[in-house]
């Protein structure tokens, strides 16, 4: 049987929404992990081609200090240099932090990931980096000078929309917009074969009916409600996965801008802690994490 508090959650169509827009994007993520990783490949090495002081290792293992990189050695100072002057949009912070500057030589994902949003120090190799991640680098990388950076900003702007629903709910309407925002950006890349798997996941997710459907309620004996799987094709356990990877991320972004001091991400935090207090599954799910939340919200 299905914990009664999963049951009223997939019961709210707005949060069923939230679920399935946030899977879209793991889809839209799929779709473009292979493609991004031939083309930064290629970028890595047209820069080595160009340049050979790109070539020489690190002279003293640079290491970026709280976003900045000072007084790095003269190989690694061009390579900032390089990835500065290759940013569609130079004026915006770049998140040296995310980046090993003695792998630039060698990797070309820890280039990548000086055009990517922050948080991705840790994140190694093509299928780890989400949606956000991808698209922020198809917007700042003048090396995708071919896609219409209008549409990739577009999603970018629905995806963080979502990451900070209030309630974790999205209307009918919000879907059928970033439904549209998706698809024109789809459209751009419509020569990419993952890109038309994804389409056809993120089709068949939008018109999928999450709710688990009750059957022969009777008031007087709970335990003899009859809980359907949800659809053919979509299991509970994958709803209960796609929902517990959503809020885990979530949780991540507003630890790391709460961090910043960031006092509208710190009221977001405990609406979330608040939510997994309020359902006891998504609390023993993630109780470690609530405990913590817990000690931040004593120790204000
Ligand atoms: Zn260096």
């Amino acid at each position: 049987m299905f914990p009664e508090a999963l049951r009223v959650r997939l019961s709210n169509r707005e949060y069923t929404n939230w679920i399935k827009a946030g899977q879209c994007l793991c889809f839209l993520a799929q779709g473009l992990q292979s493609f991004i990783d031939c083309q930064m490949r290629d970028f890595h090495a047209h820069l080595l081609n160009q340049n050979t002081l790109l070539r020489r290792p690190c002279e003293k293992d640079c290491t970026p200090r709280r976003n900045k990189l000072l007084g790095a050695c003269r190989f690694c100072s061009e390579w900032q240099r390089t990835i500065h002057g290759h940013h569609r949009q130079p004026q915006n912070t770049i998140n040296w932090n995310n980046c090993l500057p003695v792998s630039w030589r060698t990797d070309h994902w820890e280039v990548a990931k000086a055009f990517m949003p922050r948080g991705q120090e840790k994140v190694r190799g093509a299928d780890q980096f989400d949606a956000s991640a991808l698209l922020n680098l198809i917007s700042s990388c003048d090396w995708f000078h071919l896609v219409d950076p209008k549409p990739v900003r577009e999603v970018i702007r629905y995806r963080n929309e979502l990451m900070h629903s209030s309630d974790f709910h999205v209307s009918d309407s919000w879907i059928k917009h970033y439904n549209s925002a998706l698809r024109n950006f789809i459209l751009q890349l419509r020569d990419v074969a993952p890109m038309a798997t994804a389409e056809e996941q993120i089709n068949q997710m939008l018109q999928a009916d999450l709710s688990i459907h009750v059957h022969g309620w009777d008031q007087t004996d709970l335990d003899d409600i009859v809980k359907d799987s949800v659809h053919d094709e979509i299991s509970v356990d994958s709803i209960i996965q796609w929902e517990a990877e959503l809020l885990q991320q979530r949780l991540q972004e507003l630890l790391e801008e709460t961090d910043d001091s960031n006092a509208l991400s710190a009221e977001e935090l405990k609406d979330l802690g608040s939510f997994f207090e309020a359902n006891n599954d998504l609390g023993a799910h993630f109780s470690s994490q609530l405990q913590n939340l817990n000690l931040l919200r004593k120790s204000e």
